[in-house]
């Protein structure tokens, strides 16, 4: 006998915490849709996430370096599979909706537009008497609004649950007054996020050069992991020690909120999923872990995201997104019927700046020479930074 939905949501009884956010009492979807009869809901907007458009493209955006400038280095898709991994890890040993933090990870950076945060700064900019642009917020305007797969209706039709686990920051776009957080589910994912930028970022530092490990040694969490994870091997060969240390570093990160939450979610007792939108934050680091990964997002933001090598070919990026807004925005019909459907619904601003925050890195530049020509190819940028191939 197959299992059903039914069993499945009544497993989840047994499964999961009070306190965790069950499939059967979800608030629902805006469209009314019948259940399916195998999938539970939170499972079902997983699939949904992962068939979408969208979420194809990541594979093809910015995480830190330029896509398509070194095949190690982490996408946008990399980090949203990373960031999946460890929710789920979170959320098991916390007794949360696997299902349900896994649905939040994979949809969290659907709205980053190309060129990463460079590219979220110059459409912010670009719109700034048009409502602006956050990435967080373009996540939820894809899933409700710009993914067409529907006969009845725009977007993805998620549930409540992962479209509250998209809002940041949350209390300024709370959903239900009185709610000051959102579930334990998407306050793991925002840690999950965290904790997975700041491994993979000093992974793909150190890989390309731009950063190196005695720079690192500045820094009592690198230092103090250093230490313990090369204790025992005191003759590894440097890149075996360097991944090792890594791969310590995350241990240990993940083991800290995993501690630590537990025993926030102890004291305050929550006894439902509501209870806990009242409470402040109950997923987080221990305040010393917080304190030191705060040191190490200050080193990587200065010596590493501002490097010069990354931000002279950045800038030549997003110098044709520009380029291509101040063009589309005053032309629209060079681009498809469908644009000037959202024209017509949204302005000509709203509709191109959803336009360009979908495209890829390289559709940039494929669109870029299309309309205005004389770009950098792809190929020039590769060639420009041999240090980081
Ligand atoms: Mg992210």
């Amino acid at each position: 006998m197959p299992r059903n939905r039914f069993d499945l949501e009544k497993s989840e009884a047994h499964l999961l915490a009070p306190y965790a956010q069950s499939s059967s009492v979800s608030r629902g979807r805006v469209h009314q849709e019948d259940q399916h009869p195998f999938r539970p809901d939170f499972q079902r907007d997983r699939d949904r996430i992962v068939h979408s458009r969208s979420f194809r493209r990541l594979e093809y955006k910015t995480q830190v370096f330029l896509n398509g400038t070194g095949d190690h280095y982490r996408t946008r898709m990399t980090h949203t599979i990373e960031v999946s991994c460890i929710a789920r890890t979170l959320a098991r040993a916390l007794g949360l909706n696997e299902d349900l933090a896994e649905a939040i990870a994979l949809a969290h950076d659907l709205g980053h537009p190309p060129f990463g945060h460079l590219g979220e700064e110059t459409l912010n900019k670009l719109m700034a008497q048009h409502g602006g642009f956050r990435h967080n917020v373009q996540s939820v305007r894809v899933v409700e609004e710009l993914e067409l797969k529907y006969p009845e209706f725009n977007g993805l039709n998620l549930t409540w649950e992962v479209i509250e686990g998209l809002h940041k920051p949350y209390p300024a776009n709370r959903l239900i007054e009185g709610f000051i957080q959102p579930s334990l589910e998407a306050q793991a994912v925002d840690l999950s996020d965290q904790i997975a930028y700041i491994c993979h970022d000093l992974d793909d530092g150190l890989e390309s050069g731009l950063i190196n490990e005695q720079e690192l040694g500045e820094l009592d969490l690198w230092r103090t992991t250093w230490k313990e994870a090369l204790a025992p091997y005191p003759h590894l060969e440097p890149e075996r020690g360097r991944y090792y240390v890594l791969r310590t570093l995350l241990g240990r990160l993940v083991d800290d909120v995993i501690n630590h939450s537990s025993r926030e979610i102890e004291e305050h007792a929550p006894q439902s999923s509501d209870d806990v939108r009242r409470f402040p934050a109950l997923i987080t680091f221990s305040p010393e872990t917080a304190r030191l990964s705060r040191e190490l997002l200050k080193f990587l933001y200065s010596r590493f995201y501002q490097h010069p090598a990354l931000t002279a070919v950045r800038r030549r990026s997003v110098d044709c997104l520009e380029q291509l807004f101040e063009l589309l925005v005053g032309r629209p019909h060079l681009l498809s019927p469908q644009f000037e459907v959202r024209i017509k619904k949204d302005g000509a601003y709203r509709a191109t700046c959803d336009y360009l925050a979908c495209l890829t890195d390289r559709q940039v530049y494929i669109q870029h020479r299309k309309f205005i020509g004389g770009l950098p190819s792809l190929e020039t940028l590769r060639l420009e930074q041999p240090a980081l191939l």
